[in-house]
């Protein structure tokens, strides 16, 4: 584990799909299933009404109104057929 000065949390994130494909994106979301980085291609935006109220995390982090980015993977798992 490296870390920047002082206890800053140096983080430089990158899409994980992009990455194995052999190119370097930045991540601009992230997985809430499985923590994944992913950039604005691989992110995939869902909205689950059955996670609203009583699903214990990492959701109820997020504020009313955020949305909320799974990868490619998790949004098979989630909405079947939603993802090619
Ligand atoms: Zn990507
Ligand atoms: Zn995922």
């Amino acid at each position: 584990m490296s870390r920047g000065t002082e206890g800053e949390l140096v983080i430089m994130l990158k899409c994980y799909q992009c990455s194995e494909s052999g190119s370097d994106e930045e991540a601009v979301a992230i997985c809430i299933m499985c923590g994944m980085g992913l950039c604005m291609d691989h992110a995939k935006r869902v909205d689950i009404p059955i996670w609203e109220g009583n699903y214990p995390a990492p959701v109820r982090m997020l504020k009313k109104g955020l949305p909320r980015f799974v990868c490619r993977d998790c949004g098979n798992i989630l909405l079947p057929g939603s993802c090619e």
